[in-house]
């Protein structure tokens, strides 16, 4: 783990509420860490509810008692296989895995942005018993998938599903219950502070009750890569995908060597993928920046506070005039310039920023140019 999240992390505001211990785990690449006790700060609860200063999480099958949530046990992720009492221990143990993680990445980027975010709303068993995925939804005219049947917060919501598969670990088996991955839960997290920083889709002004849900490239690399800082490992899906290979792109794994060349853009990709040459950008930048003996979390703060000057662009009054200007918000080029001005204002981090534009360089990033132009200069 790298020591910089968890000195920022130690100097977080305190904030009201009650410390409750509860167990969770951090995975690490291809190793499943045992769990270990923890402490949220709550501040207050319900038979299915969870409030936290920084979050509401629910579950609609029932929140456990407070005193008992230091003994709950993963159960190998519960699952259809396994019997009543072990699926109750796994989803209560999700519970507290959620939250903690929900609370320490949501910290994280509140000291560093030095404000909170708005509350995230995290709905645990969504979607029906079926559904293993995670998602970060907005209050939608209407959605790709998945309906949503209530109203969703307009601040954002991440649904995690109950999960749907068992994944083989070592010589046993895990259910794969997305309350129970980190990594799942800080991509999803990334979204809600990609809303509330660059605001890519320029959500904060359309109707709260009918923003998008579109993604881009940017906003996932983004949520990748903070995911592999909040998880201290670039291999932020190598215990639920570890079955897939390292160059598998769906593996999604930061520490690969993708450059402009692999982007593709438009509207029928997975961006996702197209997201991966962002964030492994990101991740080789840190890297560099911390070779020069600069502190990783100098770099995230950089990073977000790049991101919220992005979101404070004022859009035409005319929404037909928003897609150029959103579009322009979404090149890589434009963040990496507005993350050197933000580098640039950090103690002594002249040889850093140097090192961070090489960094990106060397993956075909450059400023001052259109994606389409980076990608065509990288197959050059
Ligand atoms: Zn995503």
């Amino acid at each position: 783990m790298s020591s910089s999240v968890w000195s920022a992390l130690s100097t977080a505001p305190a904030v009201g509420g009650r410390n409750i211990a509860v167990r969770a785990h951090l995975p690490r690449g291809g190793a499943e860490a045992e769990p270990v006790e923890r402490t949220v700060v709550v501040l207050e609860a319900d038979d299915n509810c969870l409030v936290l200063p920084e979050a509401v999480v629910i579950d609609p099958l029932g929140i456990p008692s407070l005193d008992s949530l230091a003994s709950t046990h993963p159960a190998g992720g519960g699952g259809p296989l396994a019997g009543m009492e072990d699926r109750r221990r796994a989803r209560e143990y999700g519970v507290g895995n959620a939250a903690w993680h929900v609370q320490r990445g949501l910290r994280y980027v509140a000291s560093l942005l030095e404000r909170p975010l708005p509350v995230l709303t995290v709905r645990l068993n969504a979607h029906g018993a079926d559904w293993g995925g995670g998602h970060y939804r907005l209050p939608a005219a209407q959605y790709s998938e998945l309906i949503e049947p209530r109203d969703v917060a307009s601040a954002g919501e991440v649904h995690l599903g109950a999960g749907r598969r068992y994944l083989p670990i070592g010589a046993g088996r895990y259910f794969a219950a997305p309350s129970h991955n980190a990594a799942i839960i800080y991509h999803e997290l990334g979204h809600h502070v990609c809303r509330h920083t660059a605001d890519f889709r320029g959500n904060r002004h359309r109707d709260p009750a009918a923003q998008t849900n579109l993604r881009t490239g940017i906003e996932e690399g983004t949520c990748d890569y903070l995911a592999a800082v909040l998880l201290g490992t670039p291999d932020i899906y190598g215990w639920h995908r570890g079955d897939r290979s390292d160059a598998d792109p769906r593996r999604r794994r930061l520490d690969t060597v993708t450059t402009m060349a692999a982007f593709r853009g438009g509207r029928d990709v997975d961006p996702h993928l197209d997201g991966t040459v962002w964030a492994t950008a990101l991740w080789s930048a840190r890297l560099a920046w911390q070779a020069c003996r600069l502190e990783g979390a100098a770099f995230d703060a950089a990073l977000l506070r790049a991101l919220d000057h992005l979101g404070q662009e004022v859009l035409s009054a005319d929404p037909a005039e928003w897609t150029p200007m959103l579009r322009r918000r979404r090149y890589f080029s434009t963040a990496l310039a507005a993350l050197l001005d933000e580098a640039q204002a950090q103690p002594g981090a002249h040889a850093g920023v140097s090192a961070v534009e090489t960094a990106f360089a060397e993956r075909g990033v450059v400023v001052g140019q259109s994606n389409a132009a980076l990608r065509e200069a990288a197959r050059r």
